[in-house]
């Protein structure tokens, strides 16, 4: 379980969510969450993901990453349109199941909005159902999501907003080959967001290869 406590050095003065072009509805459903006032990569990040920019973002665990392209994820998403408009890569099941539990909690503002997991260890057929059904964000692990590809049981045509959560630990268990290949099966015109706690040559790499000019962000560790 993920729930590291947001510290009150990680929100910056005064930074409501009341200050975005968001959704009425969602900002409702933000203070319900407790969420009132952002933290410090979400006030940096959120502006930037909401022009649609590609964002290289960094900063430590339990500082907010997951509500940040969550909150930019779902406010360019529509609901009356039943395709996959997201998608999130994560390094491991683990981390798939805490995003989509987190999207699902951030997306009730409206009823109809369907977060399906795609992940490896689990069997292939109730997620080939599951994806017939259809499903507006999907969350999944490289491998599983390069194998839908191959079989040709998922249709990334339509995702207009590419999610690298924990790039780096994605490349350091040797992921980049299927990033790559899904990074394809996506439209090229799409807005792509990599989160990262760290800077390595292969997160380099993959900014120039699956980003479009895109801004960064960094919060520093407290200390
Ligand atoms: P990270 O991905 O950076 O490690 P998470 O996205 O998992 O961090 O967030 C850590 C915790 O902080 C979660 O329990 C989440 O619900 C909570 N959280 C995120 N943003 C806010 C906020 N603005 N206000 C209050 N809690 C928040
Ligand atoms: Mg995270």
């Amino acid at each position: 379980m993920n729930s590291t406590p947001v510290s009150s050095s990680d929100y910056p003065a005064s930074s409501s969510f009341e200050s975005l072009p968001l959704p009425p509805a969602l900002l409702t459903n933000l203070d319900q969450l407790g969420y009132r006032q952002m933290t410090s990569i979400q006030a940096q990040s959120l502006p930037l993901i909401l022009e649609r920019r590609d964002l290289i973002a960094q900063a430590k665990t339990g500082s907010g990453k997951t509500a940040a392209f969550g909150i930019g994820m779902l406010a360019r998403l529509n609901p009356n349109w039943f395709a996959i408009q997201g998608l999130v890569l994560c390094p491991t099941r683990e981390l798939a199941d805490q995003v989509a539990n987190e999207l699902r909690r951030l997306a009730r503002f409206a009823d109809n909005i369907k977060v399906l997991t795609l992940c490896g260890g689990a069997p292939m057929r109730p997620q080939i159902a599951s994806l017939e059904h259809g499903a507006h964000i999907v969350v999944g692990t490289p491998g599983r999501i390069r194998d839908h590809i191959s079989r040709q049981t998922i249709d990334l045509s339509t995702v207009q907003m590419l999610v690298l959560d924990e790039a780096d630990r994605m490349t350091d268990m040797g992921f980049y080959e299927e990033i790559s290949g899904i990074a394809s099966a996506c439209p090229t015109r799409r807005q792509t967001l990599l989160f990262s706690a760290t800077y390595p040559d292969d997160i380099r790499r993959a900014s120039a290869e699956f980003l479009q000019q895109p801004a960064e962000v960094k919060v520093e560790a407290q200390h």
